[in-house]
């Protein structure tokens, strides 16, 4: 039986991992952490929908539950290639052998602390859209002094499209994240006033648009146009940000009782060890480089090591979902040409 290894059980990891094994191949997920499902695990209710996160995890976990075996916390020391596939070595003193390998090891979360004039771990009111994400699934929303927040502003592209913090790439995902949790922080504070500073609204997928006007016209969110220069704590533990405006082209000052900063995704830098043993390429961006973007994007550059989910850009949970099934697809023709050509080989021997 031709044998695959997964590397990160996150959404990638698992859909994929479930549709190999339906289709008959031997599948092995190694998860450094001690339970699969990624970032999804952090979040409280998704966009554009507001599903509960934990339905969907319990339902990609479920999926995964047969003929996988989902080794946690487990890290890859060392990857060769040799000429029937590939040589895993363990933490623990484990390996495994595979006929194919699958990066499924996602993106990391932008360190909101590294723009430190927005005050992320100096100022106690200033947080991220996944504290927020967390404090929503906890049910509550309060201010560090333990008051309910009434005033909030929201920064987009913290880390995002940033040359200085070394991600000049659009995360794709923390505009409507922010507007789906400035919607829900309204729903459970209504008399609070929300504002969010943006830069561009990049409402890309099916849905955004309409989350988008019903914040405004519904919930009366307040969009500007703007860039946060600093933010600066008061004596009252409140914050106090300076914004320019873009579209006035005049600067604004504004106290807030809550600031939260919408990080983003960038490449994950666990994964470069990996990365050098299997001679895998990285793009401009940092995330994997596609073998053809258009026509084989879960391809690398190295025969038999395919990519799969957030490890080659930013992308949805939907987007990460029919990236998994995609790739498959991919693995199975490749593995089956392998034997063909295995076969085709040894008839030529014979004859
Ligand atoms: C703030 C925020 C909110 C979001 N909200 C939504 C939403 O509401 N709706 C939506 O559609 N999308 C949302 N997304 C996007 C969503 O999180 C991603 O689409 C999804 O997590 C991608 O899954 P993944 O498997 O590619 O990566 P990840 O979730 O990052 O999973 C990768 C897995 O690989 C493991 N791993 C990493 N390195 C190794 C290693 N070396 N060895 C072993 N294991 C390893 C990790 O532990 C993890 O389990 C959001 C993103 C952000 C940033
Ligand atoms: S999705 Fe929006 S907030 Fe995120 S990087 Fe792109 S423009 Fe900025």
């Amino acid at each position: 039986m031709k044998s695959i290894a997964i590397i990160g059980g996150g959404v990638a990891g698992l859909e994929a991992a479930t549709n190999l094994s339906r289709m008959g191949f031997s599948v092995t997920v190694i998860e450094e952490k001690d339970q699969p499902g990624g970032k999804l695990n952090q979040w409280h209710a998704l966009f554009p929908n507001r599903r509960p996160a934990a339905e969907v995890l319990a339902s990609l976990k479920n999926h995964a539950k047969l003929g996988i075996n989902m080794m946690l916390n487990t890290r890859v020391e060392n990857i060769e290639k040799n000429d029937d596939g590939f040589a895993l070595a363990l933490n623990h003193n484990r390996m495994i052998t595979a006929h194919a390998v699958l990066l499924a090891t996602g993106f990391e979360l932008f360190d909101a602390s590294k723009k430190e004039e927005y005050g992320y771990g100096i100022y106690d009111n200033v947080i991220t859209s996944v504290d927020l994400e967390q404090a929503f699934e906890k049910g509550i929303i309060k201010t560090a002094e333990g008051k309910i927040p009434k005033k909030i502003g929201f920064i987009h592209c913290v880390g995002s499209r940033d040359e200085k913090a070394g991600n000049p790439h659009c995360s794709k995902v923390c505009c409507i994240t922010g507007v789906k949790q400035a919607i829900e922080l309204k729903e459970r504070i209504p008399d609070s006033e929300i504002f969010m500073f943006y830069m561009d609204l990049r409402m890309f997928g099916r849905h955004f648009e309409e989350l988008y006007k019903e914040a405004q016209v519904k919930h009366h969110i307040q969009f500007i146009r703007g860039r946060l220069s600093e933010a600066f704590e008061n004596q009252d533990n409140t914050v106090m940000i300076k914004i320019e405006d873009t579209l006035l082209a005049k600067p604004l000052k504004m106290n807030l009782d809550l600031l939260v900063l919408l990080v983003g995704m960038q490449p994950s830098r666990g994964i470069d060890k990996i990365l050098h043993d299997l001679e895998v390429e990285k793009d401009a961006d940092g995330f994997l480089k596609q073998a053809d973007s258009q026509l084989t994007p879960s391809k690398t550059n190295v025969p038999g090591v395919f990519a799969v989910g957030t490890v080659t850009g930013p992308k949805t949970i939907g987007e990460t979902i029919s990236d998994a099934r995609a790739v498959t697809l991919e693995i199975a023709n490749y593995l089956h040409n392998k034997v063909a050509s295995k076969i085709l080989k040894n008839e030529s021997y014979f004859i």
